[in-house]
């Protein structure tokens, strides 16, 4: 199978290229990136879709993705806990909102249901159900348990051996990433932010047994001391670190290359903007959310400057700031943290594939045909992408799964 995508412009995940292009995609890959005039003959080609100048980029990724937390564009939930078979209703529904809106592959942060995401990533993979490629995990652990969620001996208790049978539990399940609550949260106690979870035992004996089990650590850290344990247990990415000093910032620089940070602005902004009924008091969550935003906005640029990878995905699944919506993030890093609008789509494609550590987030010959055909130009205006009437075309591992009108016709 053969798809010709010709004349389109071209942000490949880094910068966009000067000129227009005709793309190849052959079983699942790109084949070929070469400038219009030396197009491949269109006769050779199974498909040909005509970009009539749209922009070609890669597929997005969203690094904190919750499809269990039930809300999205299409329903809201005025209930965080779901029973278990809506839950499966709305996981399923999510994932394949989040491709919808052109997030071709998602990195769990976590889920509200033990089991799940891993059933779910493997039906995705199957071509079973619509959805992003994605990193499954499990349900969040606290040692004191968490979230309401009703967790067995395994998510929680104290000591680097509880730790150690979870992070077995884990590999049994097939979980690729398996997420630690290492911060409170104020948003579900007010004033726990601070509180660390862990001690250095148990963070240390989860890095260890997740390194020999071949699996990742996603970490929740708000304050310095959650964000060395984070680092100290190997994280391969930390969520939030909003009040992070100058040495917690020095210990993710010197991580670099091997952790990533996502802040999670997402939720912030949309609990800032939220109208909640009277009868819902969101007064502490939107205080919270005006600090974070107010430290992130000097501390994300500075850690950029320094070479963090620094991912887009903002805590998506709220009633308030539901599935569907997390291209929203791009705009946000260009409005509040000095991204220009190029890197803000590098932090949504190219440094997002390297998370997955899978060849996805660029237009790149070799690399795995996940692509979206804009209808305009993102790298000047990345809000376009949160309407996905925008995306004429999302293609995941070469296969259209939304194809222009005129080829769908
Ligand atoms: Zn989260």
């Amino acid at each position: 199978m053969t798809t010709l995508i010709r004349n389109v412009r071209i942000f490949d995940g880094e910068q966009s290229l000067a000129g227009f292009f005709s793309v190849l995609v052959e079983d699942g890959r790109i084949a070929a990136v070469v400038e219009s005039a030396a197009a491949p003959d269109a006769t050779d080609a199974d498909v040909v879709i005509e970009g009539a100048g749209r922009t070609l980029m890669p597929g997005m990724v969203e690094a904190h993705a919750h499809l269990t937390w039930g809300s999205s564009v299409e329903k809201i939930y005025h209930q965080f806990i779901l029973p278990p078979d809506e839950l499966k209703i709305a996981a399923w529904r999510n994932a394949r909102v989040l491709l919808d809106h052109g997030f071709t592959s998602a990195y769990s942060a976590g889920a509200l249901g033990d089991g799940i995401e891993v059933e779910l990533a493997r039906a995705i993979d199957a071509g079973e159900t619509p959805g992003p490629r994605l990193v499954p995990s499990t349900l969040e652990r606290s040692p004191e348990g968490a979230e309401g969620v009703e967790t067995g001996d395994v998510f929680n208790g104290r000591g680097p051996e509880a730790i150690r049978k979870f992070v077995a539990y884990c590999k049994e399940q097939g979980i690729g990433s398996l997420k630690l609550v290492v911060s409170g949260e104020d948003a579900l106690k007010p004033g726990s932010a601070q509180d660390v979870l862990y001690t250095d035992e148990e963070m240390e004996a989860a890095g260890k047994a997740a390194r020999e089990a071949g699996l990742w650590i996603a970490t929740h850290a708000y304050y310095p001391k959650a964000i060395e344990l984070a680092l100290k247990a190997g994280a391969r990415i930390i969520y939030h670190a909003s009040y992070a000093d100058e040495a917690a910032a020095d210990a993710m620089i010197a991580a670099k290359d091997t952790t990533f940070y996502a802040p999670s602005p997402g939720v912030s902004i949309a609990a800032l903007e939220a109208t909640p009924p009277p009868h819902i008091d969101m007064s502490h969550m939107k205080k919270s959310a005006a600090e974070r935003m107010e430290l992130e906005s000097k501390l994300v640029p500075a850690l950029k400057a320094r070479g963090m990878r620094i991912l887009i995905g903002g805590d998506y699944g709220f009633p308030f700031n539901p599935n569907g919506r997390n291209a929203r993030d791009l705009q946000i890093f260009v409005d509040h943290f000095g991204y220009t609008p190029s890197e803000a789509l590098n932090a949504a494609t190219a440094l997002g594939g390297e998370l997955m550590d899978l060849k996805v987030g660029r237009v790149k010959e070799g690399w795995l045909a996940d692509l979206l055909l804009v209808d305009g130009d993102p790298t000047q205006d990345v809000s376009i992408l949160q309407d996905k009437d925008r995306l004429a075309m999302i293609m995941k591992d070469g296969a259209l799964y939304k194809a222009p009108a005129e080829v769908a016709a």
